[in-house]
């Protein structure tokens, strides 16, 4: 058997952990079979615990643009280990990172490092409610943005997979506080403001949405977006954990032009290891303990292996390393639309840089009920085969499939030939 170790692992998993895992998508529940177990995984491959080997499209779900266990990242982390793990005071690591992601990011004057991205959120709206003295929160339908009682609210991610859009355990009255409305629909929004405007604290926004699978802005929405917060005196959020360094070099908002109040980063970030942060204008970011009274606090933040991998990554990306990333997307684009075509399979491909999603519907994608018209019974077959072809992508609709510079051309061809094989199988199923 081919996954007979995984098996085995999966097994005892399930009796220690709710599902067997850490995080609910790594079950696997939405592609209906379990899950592989890795082993260690260099470059664009990762390899399990049977010794099968995949093309990776999930990199730790975003973190993992160079690819897996790079060189001069675990060259640092190792150097790093050695002069301590966390000491609960100020490194100049923590300013070395600082700098460069305020360098990088347009909106960013000042930023404060957390531990994941679901802190970063939390503690932005927070400071948002803190800043504005408003209450409400405005988000879209099928964003994610980590699992804070009042973001888990129609979510995307996890969420979406398993079908869960109001997770019980939020208080009503912090549901209440939250609004919710279709992403890239400006008529509602615009109803949403006329009708809270005067008490909307923070729109939070992933400028491009990948929670959903990946669904770009529609042409001026963003702008929109900005128009419409700056009137009504609402901050606006992006969540950028995931597209942060991933659509553009200098992130999303760089690649659009549109300049964010705060702004919440994490993965790449961090470059595998946990870290999350936000930030923005000063005067806002002075709101934050100990300078101002809003309080927010880490044990482990700006932990010096965090910030070494970060550090190591961030400086080996450079505007060329986009340029790969689009290559590449265009090669997988061209190359599924030509597959699915000789097929009669309808397929739609949405991009932002390094972030590719296909959905299995004629499209266009543009929200999440757009997105839900994805063929989800065809995916669970299509993944299944893929897996068997060594193709591993995230296992579930609603997760893009990311690149790093590590992947070639040679495995977009690799990637590419195992599609049509897996598709074959999976429209006889
Ligand atoms: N925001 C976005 C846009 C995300 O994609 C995620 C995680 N996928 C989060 C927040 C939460 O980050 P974390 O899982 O590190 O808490």
């Amino acid at each position: 058997m081919m996954y007979e170790k995984s098996e085995a692992l999966y097994e005892k998993a399930k009796d220690l952990m709710p599902g067997g895992v850490n995080s609910p998508v790594r079950a696997f529940n939405s592609v209906d079979m379990n899950p592989v177990f890795i082993d260690r995984a260099k470059g664009s491959r990762t390899y399990d615990v049977d010794g099968n080997s995949y093309i990776d499209y999930v990199l730790s779900f975003g973190p993992l643009i160079l690819g897996h266990s790079d060189d001069r990242v675990v060259n640092a982390l190792t150097a790093a280990a050695q002069k301590g793990t966390s000491f609960g005071a100020p490194t100049e690591l923590e300013n070395e990172l600082a700098e460069l992601v305020i360098e990088r990011v347009p909106s960013l004057e000042m930023i404060r490092m957390v531990s994941s991205g679901t802190e970063a959120t939390l503690a932005a709206l927070r400071l948002a409610r803190g800043f504005t003295g408003r209450n409400k929160i405005l988000k879209f339908e099928g964003c994610y943005h980590g699992h804070s009682d009042s973001l888990l609210i129609k979510a995307g991610s996890g969420v979406a997979t398993l079908g869960l859009p109001d997770s019980p355990g939020v208080p009503e009255g912090t549901a209440a506080n939250t609004i919710t409305v279709p992403y890239n629909d400006e008529e509602s929004l615009t109803e949403a403001f006329d009708k809270f405007g005067d008490d909307i604290a923070a729109v939070i926004m992933e400028p491009v949405a990948g929670n959903m699978g990946v669904v770009p802005p529609s042409e001026g929405y963003l702008d929109f977006v900005r128009d419409i917060t700056e009137k009504s005196g609402t901050l606006l959020i992006f969540d950028e954990v995931m597209t942060g360094f991933r659509v553009g070099y200098n992130s999303a908002q760089g690649h659009y032009g549109i300049t964010p109040d705060l702004t919440c980063l994490g993965k790449v970030i961090g470059g595998g290891l946990p870290v999350g942060a936000y930030g923005g204008r000063r005067d806002i970011m002075e709101y934050i303990a100990p300078v101002g009274d809003i309080y927010q606090a880490g044990t482990l933040s700006g932990n010096p292996l965090a910030m070494t991998a970060g550090l190591e990554t961030l400086r080996q990306l450079t505007p060329e390393s986009y340029d790969h990333f689009n290559k590449l997307g265009d090669m997988l684009e061209v190359g599924l639309k030509d597959i699915f075509g000789k097929k009669g399979q309808p397929i739609t491909v949405n991009r932002a840089g390094s972030m590719i999603g296909f959905f299995l519907t004629e499209g266009p994608v543009v929200d999440f009920d757009s997105a839900n018209t994805s063929n989800l019974e065809l995916f669970k077959y299509l993944y299944q085969e893929l897996l068997k072809e060594g193709v591993y992508l995230p296992p579930s609709q609603f997760e893009g499939m990311f690149l790093s510079t590590s992947h070639t051309e040679a495995d977009i061809q690799k990637t590419l030939d195992a599609f049509e094989k897996a598709l074959d199988r999976a429209v006889q199923r």
